[in-house]
């Protein structure tokens, strides 16, 4: 199914030599600059033609951030890839640049929840419909997407963590002339690697995974040349919304350990996810690798999924005795966290998704990060010991 690159072959991820790189660095410099000067007025001049390619100013092109993009676009079997300041400013420059006023999307249900309110304010007013599908259910996708300009996937989905077959669902979706879109910011290339299997467009919120360590905000999108062309021709330059040198910087190093980091939060979440099903106070455990077999296309899964509680257990106080799992958002790191439903739930920020698409009251989402099983397990069962309700 994996075709290209072997993501785990750790060869694919060595800088490669560049004269030009200063002082041959086993590490790329940051060229930390918003502009470049030119020898000449005819080098000036040719560049403005088009008739030769170099940074002229870093909102458009900038070395630090093409070398990411380069490895991006290796890693997921991209022609080329487009490096943004946020996985939102990914979501929003690709979507606008393939819709008009008019026209309909058809995206799968449970969805990253700042995408859900893009589509739902900013993209209602500019009068594009969205059409929420079952992205389990081929027979309603097919019903659907006649006439819609794109279709727009997660795999597995937000908080509920539901997989798909990819590669089915972008069949229906080149049959309708739709461009698909996926979010593969959950199972990164390493473990999914969807324009093998036939999408469109691959974008990620480089923040999570991609970067590793919690240190950046940043987002990817990558595909066939023409597709990130068009994206660079008439949204990004003008939304504005690029990646910066260091943030660039940072994801090169994230990227280097990557298969490793997966393999690491594969395991453990697995092991925390299979222990978690096995307690009383656990109604139901959202974790893909549960199920006797993955979906096809996805090789493997990451670290962060949700569970249920049954009636009994006080999350507010489940959640005050950990100590290593923090209250917090995002994920991607080292660091292990959890989010519970209830909060979520009582969102201002509208529309709030998690009541469109039910999320359960009792549900909590965790990433297991790398600070070891054992230790964060023994920090899980306290935690449920100490808020069991009478
Ligand atoms: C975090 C996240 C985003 C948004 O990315 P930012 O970098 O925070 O803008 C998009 N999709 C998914 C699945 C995410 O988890």
């Amino acid at each position: 199914m994996i075709t290209g690159i072997d993501p785990f072959d750790h060869a694919s991820f060595v800088v490669a030599h560049d004269e030009t790189n200063a002082f041959e660095a086993v590490v790329p410099p940051i060229v930390q600059t918003s502009l470049f000067t030119f020898e000449t007025y005819d080098e000036m001049v040719a560049t403005y033609r088009g008739e030769k390619t170099r940074p002229v100013y870093s909102r458009g092109l900038n070395p630090t951030v093409r070398h990411f993009e380069d490895m991006l676009a290796k890693l997921e079997g991209g022609e080329d890839a487009l490096a943004f300041g946020s996985g939102m400013a990914a979501i929003s420059s690709t979507v606008i640049t393939f819709i008009e006023p008019g026209d309909r999307i058809v995206a799968v249900k449970h969805l990253y929840p700042d995408a859900f309110r893009l589509f739902g304010t900013l993209l209602k007013r500019m009068k594009v419909d969205v059409t929420y599908v079952d992205g389990t259910d081929l027979e309603a996708v097919e019903k659907a997407m006649p006439g819609a300009k794109l279709f727009y996937m997660e795999s597995p989905t937000s908080w509920i963590m539901e997989p798909h077959d990819v590669a089915a669902l972008s069949v229906i979706a080149k049959k309708h002339g739709a461009v698909s879109v996926i979010d593969n910011s959950w199972a990164s290339p390493i473990f999914q690697r969807p324009l093998s299997l036939g999408v469109d467009l691959v974008l990620h919120s480089a923040s999570k995974y991609l970067g590793g360590h919690s240190d950046v905000v940043a987002g990817v999108v990558t595909g066939s040349k023409d597709l990130i062309d068009r994206i660079r021709g008439e949204a990004l330059p003008y939304l504005g919304g690029k990646m910066s040198p260091f943030d660039a910087w940072l994801l090169i190093r994230g990227l280097r350990t990557l298969p490793i980091r997966m393999k690491a939060h594969e395991a453990a979440g697995l092991d925390i996810a299979r222990r978690l099903q096995a307690r009383p106070e656990v109604e139901k455990v959202n974790h893909p690798g549960l199920a006797n077999q993955l979906p096809p296309g996805l090789s493997g899964t990451s670290g962060l999924f949700s569970f249920v509680f049954r009636e009994g257990v006080d999350i507010r106080a489940f959640a005050d005795k950990l100590q290593l799992f923090k209250l917090g958002v995002s994920w991607g790191g080292h660091e292990s966290l959890i989010v519970p439903g209830q909060v979520v739930l009582q969102q201002k920020a509208q529309p709030n998704s998690a009541h469109a698409f039910g999320m359960h009251p009792r549900s909590v989402r965790l990433h297991v990060g790398l600070e070891g099983t054992e230790a964060l397990w023994r920090d899980l069962e306290e935690a449920i010991d100490a808020a069991r309700q009478p």
